[in-house]
């Protein structure tokens, strides 16, 4: 074993997340104090946690739009944390979804999703279109590619935003409370998406305050707290039945 590749899972295969110790300050502030925490292929990991805990610090680290302080990213068995590492490809391998959805407003919802595959994946415009079709059509969008962002409902924004994260061929996906945002109604039809996605078989990350959802389809909920995760496990047994005080605490205002 390297310095810089680590295969710490069952099978051989190694973890699509492994997060070592790790630690993040904005200036003076510790706002992640130690954490360590895996994500294996194919499963998906719901984050919740109080608000300023650290949860989208967490998640802007995975993909390095955070430089972490100090400790260790390992995606897919290649340390991302490497001065050395290639940034690019890593970050290439995953996807990014945030609760605002950032599409270009003065492009249609058609170019949002080829843009990036032209210029960053160096793809030919008809494979570019070919790709974008087809993940409109996983969204359930495909009759709007010519609509622009301004005419489009926060879901379908949303739906837009994944498509086009899609359409970019990630082996994993990170979200960001993709729903809360969103007005009440439009939240099922995000989450449908996500929920088609994770039955596929994509790894996931997901920060969220819907806890239905992280029942439902999570394979693992985390609870962070100060910086730290408190606790973690199986959904239903953590929200069922907290362990911690504070998860117990977060978990009484929510649910
Ligand atoms: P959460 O997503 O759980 O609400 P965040 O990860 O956004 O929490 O924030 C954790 C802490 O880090 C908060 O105290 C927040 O103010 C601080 N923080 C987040 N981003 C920055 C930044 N770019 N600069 C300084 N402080 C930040
Ligand atoms: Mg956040």
């Amino acid at each position: 074993m390297s310095d810089t590749s680590r295969d710490t899972r069952t099978e051989g295969t190694p973890a699509a997340i492994d997060v070592v110790d790790l630690h993040k300050y904005f200036g003076d502030n510790e706002v992640l104090t130690g954490i360590d925490f895996h994500v294996d292929n194919g499963e998906v990991v719901c984050v919740i946690g109080p608000s300023g805990s650290g949860k989208s610090t967490l998640l802007r680290c995975v993909n390095l739009l955070e430089v972490p302080t100090k400790g260790k990213i390992f995606v897919e068995g290649q340390e991302i944390t490497d001065p050395d590492a290639d940034v690019d490809k890593l970050r290439s391998r995953i996807g990014m979804v945030f609760q605002q959805f950032n599409l270009f407003p003065h492009m249609t919802a058609l170019r949002n999703l080829t843009i990036a595959q032209e210029k960053v994946a160096g793809r030919k415009k008809d494979e570019a279109i070919e790709i974008a079709r087809r993940n409109l059509e996983k969204v359930g969008l495909a009759d709007r590619e010519s609509a622009y962002p301004a005419h489009l409902s926060g879901g379908q924004q949303q739906r837009i935003a994944i498509a086009r994260a899609l359409s970019m061929e990630p082996d994993m996906m990170l979200f960001d409370e993709p729903t809360s945002a969103l007005d009440p109604e439009l939240v099922g039809d995000v989450l449908a998406v996500m929920k088609d996605l994770a039955a596929e078989g994509m790894t996931m990350m997901v920060v969220t305050h819907e806890m239905g959802f992280a029942r439902e389809v999570g394979d693992k909920l985390v609870f962070m707290d100060g910086g730290v995760i408190v606790e973690e496990g199986e959904p239903s047994a953590v929200l069922a039945d907290p362990q911690h005080e504070r998860t117990q605490s977060f978990l009484s205002k929510v649910l």
